[in-house]
């Protein structure tokens, strides 16, 4: 925490590579772990005379962001070119917007964890492309890889909106699962597809003007979006407490040691020299073109995840993990999509092995959950099975392991391993009769009054039936004659 007469004012510049086959302005390809410098061309690499053609996905994808994040979508924006110079950047200068970018006014909603929600302003949205990469830890000298150049990014601007570390890592958590719903980015931040930059300055409490900002870089994970607004808000603080005045710079997180490291001095807008790119015609969005997006988003994760609460009554808890993760609260709805018994407890047992059983699976990152061995068909089917009381809730998890192995569906697994649960009373009773029989000294004890004894008699009867007794009847029939005994 910091000293609570002051106050962080924070916004978040959050840049995302976009999942497009080929490069912003040419038909490169944007594949990872290419050959370094394999992917280039003379567009990418800006050599003199050639000309850029955008790539139609990059005003698609962005349009996507932009209706999900509530903005309004220029009908005509234009490219800039942002001028610096940087051994892994050929041309010189980055292509980016600047004036008129496509999207902005937006907002979206952070919910805390008791509930309560806040709006967080986003000033634009715009497209830009990735640099190269430099590479110093492979060599005596450094070296450039510039499969990278051209690769489409989008530039995700908020308003200074954020009071607090935990507001900002909400935001961020919030627009990762935005991108990866949308299927713009993958999301990962440890290799920075999704990447965070954030303007941090404090003020007094009920001050109204904002202080000198700095610029906080390289956080690549929620936690170290906590770790270093906090430490560069004491800092700032302790700056401030000492008399002393907070410098406008650029500032590296430095996860090994926990503090930030000055980068450079921070630049301002007119130190890039930006002008309008001579080589690009403006993008022009046509009303048709933003209904077609709009008809094409997919549900908005927390409209989905209430409404999961609402339809299927699983808990609040159940459907935030279901619906973190797209792909996740697909495999979910195509089990309850596929359910014959379709009530409370069949929903619910869906939502447990989803999140319980297919989710272990998957975070041990054997499998992914779009190729999961136990197709959604398939798990439905074996909740079924348990509902109808074909198989107890114990047998269903070794049909499950087996339905992992083999992609077996569960009604053969069961056959072919004799796993019909016995729900047979006569069968029951002889079973009970003999457990009784070879356990007197613990019937005798329950009789005296120890009755915690019968859970190991329900034990003790459940594995003489090889695990396949109805548990509920095993517990009823055992009840039944050991109240006789008593009486
Ligand atoms: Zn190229």
């Amino acid at each position: 925490m910091w000293n609570p007469n002051y106050e962080p004012v924070i916004g978040l510049e959050v840049h995302a590579q976009l999942l497009t086959h080929s490069k912003a302005f040419c038909s490169c390809s944007t594949d990872f772990g290419a050959e370094p410098n394999s992917n280039v061309c003379p567009v990418c690499l800006g050599m003199p005379g050639v000309l850029p053609v955008l790539n139609k996905n990059h005003v698609e994808f962005i349009i996507r962001m932009g209706l999900a994040t509530n903005c309004s979508i220029a009908p005509r924006s234009i490219f800039a070119r942002k001028n610096y110079f940087y051994p892994d950047l050929p041309k010189g200068y980055q292509i980016s917007q600047y004036e008129e970018p496509i999207c902005s006014n937006g907002s979206i909603e952070i919910e805390f964890e008791d509930a309560t929600t806040k709006t967080i302003g986003i000033t634009r949205i715009h497209m830009e492309v990735d640099a190269g990469k430099s590479i110093h830890d492979q060599d005596a000298d450094t070296l450039v890889d510039v499969n990278r150049c051209g690769v489409p990014l989008i530039e995700i601007v908020s308003e200074p909106d954020m009071r607090s570390p935990r507001e900002a890592s909400l935001y961020m958590a919030k627009i990762r699962q935005l991108v990866t719903y949308l299927g713009i980015c993958d999301g990962n931040m440890e290799e920075g597809n999704l990447r965070c930059d954030a303007n941090v300055s404090v003020r007094k409490k009920g001050e109204t003007r904002l202080g000198t900002k700095t610029e906080v870089k390289n956080m690549n994970s929620f936690r170290f979006v906590e770790k270093a607004l906090e430490y560069e808000i004491n800092r700032q603080i302790d700056l401030l407490e000492h008399g002393e005045r907070v410098v406008q710079e650029t500032l590296l997180w430095d996860p090994d040691r926990s503090i930030v490291i000055p980068m450079r001095s921070k630049e301002e807008a007119h130190d890039y020299r930006y002008f309008p790119d001579p080589d690009l015609v403006p993008v022009l969005v046509h009303e048709e073109w933003i209904k077609d997006v709009m008809s094409s988003l997919p549900e908005d994760p927390t409209v989905r995840r209430n409404r999961f609460v609402a339809e299927y009554k699983v808990p609040k808890y159940d459907a935030e993990i279901l619906t973190a993760e797209k792909p996740l609260a697909d495999y979910f709805e195509g089990v309850t999509g596929q359910l014959k018994i379709r009530n409370e407890e069949s929903f619910k047992l869906a939502s447990n092995w989803t999140m319980g059983d297919v989710l272990r699976v998957v975070n041990a990152g054997k499998t992914a959950i779009s190729d999961f061995p136990v197709s959604p068909v398939h798990l439905a089917e074996m909740i079924d099975l348990i509902i109808d009381g074909t198989i107890s809730g114990k047998i269903a998890k070794e049909v499950f392991e087996e339905m992992l192995n083999t992609r077996e569906a569960p009604r053969a697994v069961v056959e072919r391993k004799g796993l019909v649960q016995v729900s047979d009373t006569g069968a029951l009773e002889k079973i009970i009769d003999e457990v009784l029989a070879a356990n007197g000294a613990q019937v005798e004890s329950y009789l005296s009054g120890k009755t915690q004894v019968f859970g190991f008699l329900v034990g003790a009867a459940m594995k003489a039936t090889k695990g396949k007794g109805n548990p509920k009847l095993v517990n009823e029939l055992l009840r039944k004659k050991l109240e006789q005994r008593e009486g």
